[in-house]
């Protein structure tokens, strides 16, 4: 019914030369799988160098992080309306902005606002740590995280928002949660917090990826199961095989 989407995030990751190389390599690959939607999201700087190498293809295109503001005086700042002239997507509240720049749940809220009001998809990442997981408090933290992140947000069909369940302690640590999991976890707490905000209809149709530690090898277990949407990949996405083996394992 929903269509997976599989997302790059290259993070840090990636000189408008090294960009340009991963894409050649990878593009191929990409274009060869249908019934996948595919997503880069190099850094800004990478940005225009890959909308051109994607031009014509099915590949979209997203950013990592934006601003609230539109525009002004907010040196450093990225804002909607800059990112719309390249993207489709765009990715909110990453553990890594909560963990090291002081994002919360409210400054994700207002990114979500801008994002959504310049016709920018957002992935709103959610997902607890460690420390609340072992004191069984995941479910209460994330389902915060949606209501609190998406409280008062425009979304009108659904197909315009994306959630990226990302357990924090599986990010990067080669620890993936396990598939069962993370879907028992969408099912029972993401899916009815999204009921509550936006009704049964369109949060049919929002698509929640899963994201962390996921590999050519793991993938497609994840993907069998019904709430999984997907996948938001970090490391992996950075290999061309990998990336493409991944989107691969979402197609069968
Ligand atoms: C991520 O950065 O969102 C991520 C899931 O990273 P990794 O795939 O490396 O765990």
């Amino acid at each position: 019914m929903r269509t997976p989407l599989v997302a790059g995030n290259w993070k840090l990751n990636k000189t408008v030369a090294e960009a340009r190389q991963l894409v050649t390599d990878m593009l191929p690959g990409l274009r060869a799988v249908n019934g996948v939607e595919k997503l880069l999201c190099p850094p800004y700087t990478a940005l225009t160098t890959v909308a051109g190498l994607l031009e014509g293809s099915d590949v979209a295109l997203g950013a990592q992080n934006l601003y609230w503001e539109t525009e002004g005086a907010f040196t450093g700042e990225i804002s909607a309306p800059m990112l719309a002239e390249f993207c489709q997507y765009v990715i909110i509240g990453h553990s890594e902005r909560r963990a090291y720049f002081g994002e919360t749940d409210e400054t994700v809220n207002r990114k979500v606002k801008v994002a959504l009001a310049h016709g920018l998809t957002p992935i709103v990442c959610v997902g607890e740590t460690l420390e609340e997981n072992e004191a069984g408090r995941a479910a209460e933290v994330v389902s915060r995280q949606v209501r609190d992140g998406l409280v008062d947000c425009s979304v009108i069909t659904g197909n315009d928002l994306v959630i990226a369940y990302e357990p924090v302690w599986a990010i990067g640590t080669g620890r993936a949660a396990t598939a069962e999991g993370a879907n028992l976890l969408i099912r029972n707490v993401i899916r009815p917090t999204l009921v509550g905000l936006f009704g049964d209809e369109v949060t049919q149709r929002v698509r929640v990826q899963y994201g962390g530690s996921v590999k050519p090898d793991n993938a497609a277990e994840f993907f069998r199961q019904p709430e999984i949407d997907g996948a938001l990949v970090g490391g992996a996405s950075l290999k061309a095989d990998a990336f493409v083996g991944i989107v691969e394992a979402a197609a069968s």
